[in-house]
This record gives C-alpha cells, structure tokens and sequence, in this order.
C-alpha cells in the first residue's frame, strides 16, 4: 500500500467512536526501514517543493501540533521530517512547564503569540493540549493557574474541549491548516529508549527525572489522550494517530500527511499581472543592454 493511502487509517476527522486501543504503536503496515527511510528523502523533497509555493503566496499558515509521551520521537520528526524545509519560512516552538507571566495569561495565550504568519509552516512541540493531558493527570497543577475558584469545576475539561475547538475552527476560518499529530509509542518501547537515553552520553541530556514520575501515570495519560482525540478531532482540524514503536515509519506517516494537506491547498507561485509582465521585459532588456562597470 502507497504511504498516502495509508494515511486515511491513521486520521481521525470525527473522533466520537474513537477507539486507542484499536491502534498498534508497533504497525508498519508492509514498509520495512530501508524503503520507509528511501521514501522520506523523495518526501522531504516534495515537501520542500510545496512550501516555496506556501511561502510565495502568502496566505495559508501551516500549524503542526506534535503530542506524545516523552521518547514518543516528536524532536526527530521535526528533524528529519522537516529536513528539507527552508528555515526562513518555518518556525519551531516547544512547550514546557508554563512561566510566571504564561501563567498570569489565559491557556490559550501562550501558544497562540506563536501561531504561524500566512505562508509559513509553524510547528508546536507540545502545545496548549498539554492543558488537558499533563494538568489533567495532576489537577493540582490548576492551583497555579490562579482561575477565580468559582470558574473552576468538573466541568472544566469539558469547557477547555470546547474552547479549543471554536480556537481551531477559527485559525481554519482564517486560512491557519492545523494538523495534529498524536505519536503513538508502547509503554514497552518508552522503556527502551529511556534505557538508551541513560546509557548513551549522547543522549543522557535529553533524560529527565520527572519522565520517570510521568512514565508511572502512563494509562492515565493514556485515558486522558484518547479523550482529547475523541473531543477535539474534527475534518478542518484532524488528530493523526500514528504509530510510533518504529521511528522511521512514524516519520514518512507524518511527512505524508504534511504533503496531502500541502496538495489539498492548491498552492501556486503568484501570477504577475500583464501590465507588471510588460514592465519586467522593459528592465530585462535594459539590464542586458547594461555594460560592464
Ligand atoms: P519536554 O518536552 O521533555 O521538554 O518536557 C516538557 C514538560 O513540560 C512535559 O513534562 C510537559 O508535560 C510539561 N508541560 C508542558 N505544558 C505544560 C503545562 N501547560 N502545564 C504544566 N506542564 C506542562
Ligand atoms: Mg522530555
């Protein structure tokens, strides 16, 4: 099957009978790493070309949402997926433990000062879905959030489901493509890379104690990612469930997706009109007319 057919499998446009436990973290669907590898290249290249279109004519933006457990992969997919992208039209922003000030703000507030400018491809390396996953699993992390206590009730993860669903209907009604990927790893395969972050001195940085605390929560951030994908997938802002125990595939799953909705846009270089044509000839032949100095 081609890469791009597969995608239909792993996009969830209407997540109300949204089953996690309907997706293996280890599928590869008949790609093996060489070809997967082989066809990230031509991807990359595609998705290069694509984005001089996006960036000439300036009015669609491209958010890219990555959420998974830690380990999930989401740096190397940035890396290797966006490997061919020009940096002048892309931007990258992670979302960590919010500040002081992001704090004093609504949820919303921090990620959206970083939203992508029309014909630029933005990417969020967690986001403000991290206010229904991490804040979900411990609560206690509102307290810091200082919302009027009357504001503050069962019902709140509801009511920030709804509020990131109107957010996202409107970047889609103001020419924002937001496409979200959810990197799908085994509790057996987070181990194994945590393993090989403590024992390789080139990547024992990226190991932090609190993923081990986090690591000890995993069926309820299990449970509460398969509730933010039934609550928040929608066809103009679809979560992708991608599989995420091999690497390689999840890379080519994500750069396919990034290409079809890239296609989807009809992007074009701007058409200069006849009377502009016309003065362009007039400064190419003036320019070849011109002598050296
Ligand atoms: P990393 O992506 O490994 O740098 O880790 C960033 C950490 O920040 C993760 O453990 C996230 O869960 C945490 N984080 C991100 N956003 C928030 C938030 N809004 N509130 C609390 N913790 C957050
Ligand atoms: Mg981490």
């Amino acid at each position: 099957m081609q890469p791009a057919q597969l995608l239909k499998r792993f996009r969830i446009n209407n997540g109300d009978r949204f089953d996690l436990a309907a997706h293996h973290t280890g599928d590869t669907h008949g790609v093996d790493k060489r070809a997967a590898q082989d066809l990230l290249v031509s991807a990359a290249k595609r998705i290069a070309a694509l984005q001089d279109r996006l960036y000439a004519q300036q009015e669609w933006a491209i958010l890219i949402i990555l959420q998974g457990m830690d380990a999930a992969g989401k740096d190397g997919v940035i890396k290797h997926v966006m490997s061919g992208v020009n940096p002048q039209g892309c931007d990258v922003h992670s979302f960590g433990a919010p500040s002081h000030q992001e704090l004093a703000h609504d949820f919303l507030w921090r990620t959206s000062v970083h939203l992508p400018e029309r014909g630029r491809i933005g990417i969020f390396n967690r986001s403000y879905y991290e206010e229904v996953l991490v804040v979900r699993v411990h609560p206690q992390l509102l307290e810091g959030q200082k919302l009027p206590r009357e504001l503050v009730s069962k019902a709140i993860w509801k009511e920030r489901f709804q509020d990131i669903r109107a957010f996202e209907r409107h970047l889609a009604r103001s020419g924002t493509l937001v496409l979200k990927f959810f990197l799908n790893i085994s509790h057996a395969e987070q181990r194994q890379r945590f393993l090989d972050r403590l024992d390789e001195p080139a990547k024992r940085w990226k190991f932090s104690i609190a993923d081990v605390t986090e690591r000890r929560r995993w069926d309820d951030y299990m449970a509460a990612y398969a509730d933010m994908i039934r609550a928040s997938s929608r066809p103009t802002a679809p979560w992708y469930v991608v599989p995420a125990d091999h690497k390689w595939f999840t890379r080519l799953i994500v750069a396919e997706a990034l290409i079809d909705a890239l296609k989807g846009l009809k992007l074009d270089f701007p058409r200069i009109k006849a009377p502009t044509l016309k003065e362009l000839q007039r400064i190419r032949k003036a320019l070849e007319a011109e002598r050296g100095k």
